[in-house]
């Protein structure tokens, strides 16, 4: 397999639907959902290139062995002009940041110990939600993605006419906030090492011709994908086990909605059906499997891992039915996080790959990160 990493900037408004429609306004979406990007490059193969579609099993929707094309969630990438675009990760609900400086709280107190013109700040904290930077792990100081939104007034047109309703019409206008065009997000995906040329060339045409989201046929939805880079995912793991193996204390961190199933039921919360998963995952890709959770009930009794747990709500886009709402299922929300301890390469290849349900569609997205639940 190989990763094909690189960013993707909106050329005009982007309007990702959250699925949820209060009243005339349609609500978007901060971040584009892998499931979308697949949606977009899933419909231009079929229509365009039907032996590509059918080769990559691009829509495979249940059986995640079964398909050879993972698409992760675009996040919105922090810019600044010194700096340029930088990583954005969901933010993890077991760290605070000061109210008042944004310097994170050291775990185990209460006051931040950041001192502001020679002072302590002392300053409580608060945990954040949305997207921060990666740096803003390393160097302490909060960072969040910013991305710039517009609500537009839209009027229904008639189909025959392209014109406004006549007076025997009931006019009910709507409103519709999208991403800003200019708004870059980090772009990636997982393909066999057969199809990245074909992949590559695809996307570019895709995102100009077939868009993504909503309104498109309003002119919204245009992408331009650029820096696309490729490197084989097992030299990332490699990569990525030497750093992890440094580090202690690991924690695994959601990065985006994680789909965990027992027979057809949800599972909210990280148990034996999240080891099962591991277990399955191991026997798939060929690790060991010595991926141990850290269980805080030892001393506490309860026998639960240490863990923290946000909730979310998942849909499923089927490629298969015209693109419709395939089901909505409960799950675990970004940002829920679990103390871990495991071999760093089957670690690493957990971030690859994610963990979970529908993770070629972005879902069960995790990184890890020293930290303390
Ligand atoms: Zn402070």
């Amino acid at each position: 397999m190989i990763e094909i990493s690189g960013t993707m900037k909106a050329l005009s408004s982007l309007h990702i639907g959250t699925g949820k429609k209060s009243g005339t306004f349609a609500d978007t979406l901060e971040y584009v959902p892998g499931r979308t990007i697949r949606g977009m490059l899933g419909y231009y193969l079929y229509t365009n290139h039907r032996d590509l579609f059918e080769e990559m099993k691009i829509s495979e929707d249940n059986d995640m062995s079964n398909t050879n094309a993972f698409f992760k969630n675009a996040l919105p990438m922090s810019s600044s002009e010194a700096a340029g675009y930088k990583r954005t990760v969901a933010s993890s609900s077991s760290l605070k940041w000061c109210k008042k400086c944004g310097h994170l709280i050291a775990e185990g107190t209460k006051a931040c110990s950041n001192f502001v013109d020679g002072k302590p700040c002392l300053q409580e904290g608060k945990k954040v939600s949305g997207f921060i930077t990666l740096d803003s792990l390393e160097t302490g100081k909060l960072e969040k993605a910013s991305v710039g939104t517009h609500i537009s007034t839209k009027c229904p047109i008639t189909r025959d006419g392209h014109t406004s309703p006549g007076s025997d019409f009931e006019i009910s206008p709507y409103h519709v906030k999208s991403i800003v065009p200019g708004t870059v997000f980090e772009f990636r995906c997982l393909v066999e090492d057969s199809f990245v040329n074909k992949v590559k060339s695809a996307l570019h045409e895709a995102g100009i011709f077939s868009g993504l989201g909503g309104y498109r046929s309003r002119g919204y939805g245009s992408v331009a994908f650029s820096d696309l880079k490729e490197k084989p995912v097992n030299d990332i793991i490699h990569e990525r086990a030497k750093e992890l193996s440094d580090k202690s204390n690991l924690m695994m961190v959601t990065n985006s909605s994680m789909i965990l199933k027992d027979e057809n039921n949800s599972v909210i919360g990280f148990d034996s059906t999240f080891k099962d998963y591991i277990s399955k995952f191991c026997s798939l890709r060929g690790y060991k499997d010595d991926f141990n959770v850290l269980f805080h009930g030892q001393e506490a009794g309860s026998g639960l891992p240490r863990q923290i747990i946000t909730r979310g709500v998942a849909r499923g886009w089927s490629l298969k039915n015209g693109n419709r709402v395939s089901e909505i299922v409960r799950c675990i929300g970004p940002g829920s996080c679990l103390m871990v301890r495991g071999n760093p390469e089957l670690l690493a290849a957990l971030e690859i790959y994610g963990i979970g349900e529908m993770t070629n569609s972005g879902y069960g997205d995790v990184y890890f990160m020293e930290g303390q639940v």
